[in-house]
């Protein structure tokens, strides 16, 4: 995909003059959405026989990014994508985004701050074209702080599935087999490879081969697995393979065993070494793929939607004093898994320095 190149320098901007300019851009016509960006609400009209699903998600500067490492087109690009994994996970199709965003003052002022502003849009324009995902709201502030004022961003996904067939995390049944979508540990590795370099960041021209500045959010695979009725179960493994597993295991109250050989690590992870690509693949996070379990006796295709799709392992019986969740090396020893990825305020992630949320 390539991102939209900015032709005129960005003119100085007010609230008013900024929601305008989102309004004009965003205005892309669509069947859900009876009014857009304008009035004090929207109105959405979800398709016949569906549910709404809603969710909603922080990018807070220093916390999901960093003005200094990552262009602004892949914080607005990730920023989006991380509603639309959630959406993926539940076989969802979105109808809407919701974006409430809050500046320091300075950058509207700025002409620096207003390119970097339109440059955050185009990176969320570029991703919500794609995936026919339409901007019908949100709220814009001054966030407190003045010229060190950070910038943070809420974005909501609106989206609907078919009454009572949206997947859930709690549907994992002992015997079914687990299954990741695309490759593991590649958004780790670019991060350390981001964080390594020089004060700067790239401008990019297009999103393929960055797992972590621009993963691709897996909707037309959970839509296929919905349509299907291939899962039982399914999570996006946004905090990682080891810490989403272990939400799927507890939500289905059975126990997991994977098989770290099978794990389709990444190129980028692979050029770290195989213990290194191991844990960027177990623990990493931000990789934004799905994690799902099936019926052993689906035959399960090697792709989806395009996505290569691989065995990692089974759902196996609770047993008490057993581990949550274990791996199988080949010579047959088992080990304990613990969840090692993304935890807020567990102030004990032993990488939470490397991490950019
Ligand atoms: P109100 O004061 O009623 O909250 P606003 O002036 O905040 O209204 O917003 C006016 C319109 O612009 C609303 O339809 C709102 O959804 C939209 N809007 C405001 N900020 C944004 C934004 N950052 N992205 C998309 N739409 C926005
Ligand atoms: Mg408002």
């Amino acid at each position: 995909m390539l991102l939209y190149k900015m032709t005129n320098r960005p003119k100085p901007l007010g609230e008013l003059a900024l929601i305008e300019q989102i309004r004009r851009d965003f205005s892309a016509g669509s069947k859900a959405i009876m009014l857009g960006i304008g009035d004090d609400c929207a109105i959405l009209r979800p398709p016949a026989g569906c549910e709404v699903l809603v969710t909603t998600d922080f990018t807070l500067e220093g916390r999901h990014f960093r003005r200094d490492r990552h262009p602004p087109e892949s914080v607005g690009h990730r920023c989006l994508t991380r509603g639309l994994s959630d959406l993926a996970a539940m076989g969802a199709t979105p109808l809407a985004a919701f974006l409430s965003l809050a500046l320091p003052a300075t950058m509207l002022a700025e002409s620096a701050g207003r390119e970097w502003i339109a440059r955050f849009f185009s990176g969320l324009r570029a991703l919500g074209d794609m995936h026919r995902v339409p901007l019908a709201g949100g709220d814009t502030s001054e966030s407190p702080g003045g010229k060190n004022g950070f910038i943070l961003a809420d974005i909501v996904l609106v989206g609907a599935a078919p009454k009572g067939e949206a997947l859930r995390r709690s549907g994992g049944v002992a015997g079914d087999a687990l299954y990741v979508t695309g490759h593991l540990g590649g958004a780790a590795a670019e991060l350390v490879a981001i964080l390594k370099r020089q004060r700067r960041t790239l401008k990019i021209a297009t999103t393929e081969g960055h797992p972590h500045m621009f993963p691709e959010p897996r909707l037309d695979v959970g839509e296929s697995l919905l349509r299907r009725k291939l899962a039982t179960a399914c999570i996006d493994i946004s905090d990682g393979l080891s810490t989403d597993l272990a939400h799927l295991c507890r939500a289905s109250g059975v126990c997991a065993e994977i098989e770290p050989a099978t794990l389709p690590i990444h190129p980028l992870a692979r050029k770290l070494g195989a213990d290194a690509a191991l844990q960027a693949a177990l623990h990493g996070g931000e990789d934004y793929e799905l994690l799902f379990t099936t019926p052993p006796s689906v035959l399960m295709p090697t792709s989806l939607a395009g996505v290569p799709i691989t065995r990692i392992g089974s759902l196996k019986k609770q047993r008490s004093g057993q581990p949550l969740m274990t791996m199988l090396a080949s010579d047959g020893k088992r080990v304990e898994l613990q969840a090692g990825g993304w935890e807020h305020f567990s102030g004990s992630s032993k990488s939470r320095k490397k991490r950019s949320h």
